[in-house]
C-alpha cells in the first residue's frame, strides 16, 4: 500500500475536476508498471519527485530529490484512467536492506499531480496548457531546494537499477536525462526540472552518534587509568 494514498487520490480528484468536471478520472497504483510497454491509447509520463524514505531494518531515514514516478494515462471519453508507480530506494548501511516506499509531503503530492494534470490536458485533450501554478499545484516543495545539490545513490535506487531512468551525471546540474525518454516526459516546471538533475540523500543515522559516544568512552577509559598510574608512580618516587 502506498503511503498517503488517500491524499494522492483526493488531490488528483480536486485537480482534475477543476479542469474536467464532466469527465470521470481514476488514479490507481500499479507496482509492475514499465516504461515503453504501453499501448491501446496509453500515454506515459515520468516525474522526479522529492520524498523521504525510512529503512525498516535500522530505522535510518533519508531524503531524496530524485524519486522517480512513472504514470500511464488514457482517456476514453467520458472516462479517464491513470496508473502510477512510485520507485523505491534502499538503505546504504544495511547489507540486506529492503526497497522502501517513498513518503511525500502534501506539498510534494500537489506538485507531482499538478504536473500530471498538465500532461493529461496536453497529451490526452490536446489543449494548450496553462502555467503549472494555474493548476493549483505548488511547484516547489519548500524543502526541495535545500536538498538539490547532493549526489544520487544509484546503487540503491530501484529506478536506476532498472537501467533506464535517472540522469547519468548525478552531480551535474547541467546533466540531461537519458535519451531513452523524450524531454517532454519530464516536468517542465523550471524549479523541478533544475532539481531533477540532482538529488541528495541526507542521512540521519543514529549510528554516527553512537560511534562518537563509543570513541569518547574509550578515550576516557584509557586516559583515567593512565593518569592514576602516573600519579601513583609519581607519589612512590618511581618517576
Ligand atoms: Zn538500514
Ligand atoms: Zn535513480
Amino acid at each position: 500500500m502506498i503511503k498517503n494514498m488517500d491524499i494522492w487520490e483526493q488531490t488528483f480528484q480536486q485537480l482534475i475536476r477543476k479542469k474536467k468536471p464532466h469527465h470521470r478520472w481514476i488514479l490507481e497504483v500499479d507496482r509492475n508498471l514499465e516504461l515503453n510497454r504501453s499501448g491501446h491509447g496509453w500515454r506515459q509520463y515520468r516525474h522526479l519527485g522529492f520524498a523521504r524514505f525510512q529503512c525498516s531494518l535500522c530505522g535510518r531515514s533519508w531524503i531524496s530529490a530524485q524519486v522517480m514516478i512513472l504514470f500511464w494515462m488514457r482517456l476514453q471519453e467520458p472516462y479517464g484512467e491513470v496508473k502510477m508507480r512510485l520507485f523505491a530506494q534502499r538503505c546504504q548501511k544495511c547489507e540486506t536492506a529492503l526497497f522502501e516506499e517513498p513518503r511525500f509531503s502534501e506539498e510534494g503530492i500537489q506538485a507531482v499531480l499538478g504536473s500530471l494534470v498538465m500532461r493529461i490536458l496536453l497529451r490526452c485533450y490536446r489543449e494548450n496548457v496553462p502555467q503549472e501554478r494555474d493548476l493549483g499545484a505548488t511547484c516547489e516543495d519548500p524543502l526541495r531546494e535545500a536538498f538539490s545539490n547532493g549526489s544520487h545513490d544509484r546503487e540503491n535506487c530501484e529506478a536506476c537499477l532498472l537501467g533506464v531512468f535517472c540522469p547519468r551525471q548525478s552531480n551535474s546540474r547541467d546533466s540531461k536525462p537519458q535519451p531513452v525518454a523524450s524531454s517532454a516526459w519530464w516536468c517542465s516546471c523550471p524549479a523541478l526540472t533544475r532539481a531533477s538533475n540532482d538529488s541528495t540523500q541526507v542521512q540521519q543515522s543514529p549510528f554516527k552518534k553512537r560511534r562518537l559516544i563509543l570513541i569518547i568512552s574509550l578515550g576516557v577509559a584509557i586516559i583515567i587509568p593512565l593518569i592514576v598510574v602516573m600519579v601513583v608512580l609519581g607519589v612512590t618516587g618511581v618517576l
